[in-house]
């Protein structure tokens, strides 16, 4: 599951101001308290998420990096173990109130998930239309091949943590008005990690995880349009301390083509007719996704007339189904005549000057007889 975007938790812009972003996220803890949802499992959950955003978007460092990072902040994880997915470990304020709930978060220790990645991808309206296979190059945070993750010199020993026993975390315990309280914090000497490196591998400093760019494969199904969204799993960022790797993200963004416009499935192309071929009709070439077809204009065509190519259009995502193709016919009023073509079309002009005219009257008449009413 992707982390939501901590704005969207709390139900604010991303310019919202601090005390806004107070209100919103007093107004949802009350409602999400824990205390008051008893029979609601994810009310939990839901406070747990709501304070979690708060605790960045109400700190303007945090909130800072945030909004250039994401989720993906690389000053979080790196430094081992104070990611929010580990479980409040740095929570200060929020985790006692939480060792209080829930007896001791007992979701603390265990492997975390490594945070997910997105990827905006752009492709051709063809590439959309029929699928294609992308490589792409990301810049992601993986476990060091040197040390395979424990961030040790090869050859040397990782020990446990003697300020903290191992654990990660150093507890204070608080006496309170509302009863004895349980501080956990981070260990500072190991930064959560639980252990001592005395020798810190070289290429990753003892951190257990580089930053590298790696070469992914993205198979693009047909079918996919502006927005779509793809997921790559295990392509994100590996986790800090033996978890599962997260997800890749790709949206997919479609370049405009030169001649298609899409709607769906269905693809639209505009064809110009000369008012010759509109008026006696004729059989016309078309391009579509598939190269070109025939398409046999009928006598007297008029301009914005759209026929349809059944099957031409896109396929549906995941599917065999294929949408259809509308073609709008435009017809071209000719330009620079040569004297003979003007006199050629003067005399069409008296030929045909009786029937407008008497299609000109009955249009008015029409016209009249519907305005006042009188049929
Ligand atoms: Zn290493
Ligand atoms: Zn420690």
């Amino acid at each position: 599951m992707s982390k939501r975007d901590y704005y969207e938790v709390l139900g604010v812009d991303r310019t919202a101001a601090p005390e806004d972003i107070k209100r919103a996220y007093r107004k949802l803890a009350r409602q999400y308290h824990p205390d008051v949802n008893k029979d609601d499992p994810n009310a939990a959950e839901r406070f747990k998420e709501i304070a979690e955003a708060y605790e960045v978007l109400s700190d303007p460092d945090k909130r800072a990096r945030y909004d250039q990072f994401g989720h993906a902040d690389p000053t979080q994880g790196m430094g081992g173990g104070a990611g929010f997915d580990s479980g409040f470990g740095d929570f200060g304020g929020f985790g006692d109130i939480f060792d209080m709930f829930f007896g001791g978060g007992g979701a603390r220790r265990g492997p975390q998930r490594g945070a997910d990645l997105e990827y905006e991808l752009a492709i051709d309206f063809e590439e959309a239309a029929f699928g294609t296979e992308e490589e792409i190059e990301i810049p992601r945070t993986e476990t060091c091949s040197t040390c395979h993750g424990d961030g040790a010199k090869p050859g040397t020993k990782v020990e446990p943590c003697s300020a903290c026993g191992g654990t990660g975390e150093q507890q204070t315990v608080v006496n309170t008005p509302f009863g004895r309280m349980v501080n956990r914090k981070v260990c500072t000497a190991c930064r959560g990690r639980g252990v001592h490196i005395s020798h810190p591998c070289p290429d990753c400093h003892g951190q257990g995880r580089r930053r590298v760019r790696r070469q992914v494969k993205v198979r693009v199904p047909a079918g996919v349009d502006t927005g779509t969204r793809l997921r790559i799993p295990g392509a994100g960022e590996s986790s800090p301390n033996g978890g599962q790797p997260g997800d890749l993200h790709i949206l997919i963004r479609v370049r405009p083509h030169e001649q298609f416009e899409r709607e769906g499935t269905n693809v639209y192309v505009n064809v110009p007719l000369t008012f010759v071929q509109a008026a006696l009709g004729d059989e016309i070439e078309v391009p579509t996704l598939d190269g070109k077809v025939k398409l046999r204009i009928p006598e007297g065509t008029q301009t914005g007339t759209s026929f349809r190519l059944r099957g031409k259009g896109i396929v549906r995502l995941g599917s065999n189904q294929r949408g259809d193709q509308h073609v709008r016919v435009h017809v071209m009023t000719p330009t620079r005549l040569t004297e003979r073509q003007k006199e050629l079309l003067r005399e069409l002009g008296r030929e045909l000057g009786e029937d407008t005219t008497e299609q000109t009257r009955t249009f008015m008449e029409r016209m009249k007889s519907a305005f006042l009413g009188d049929s």
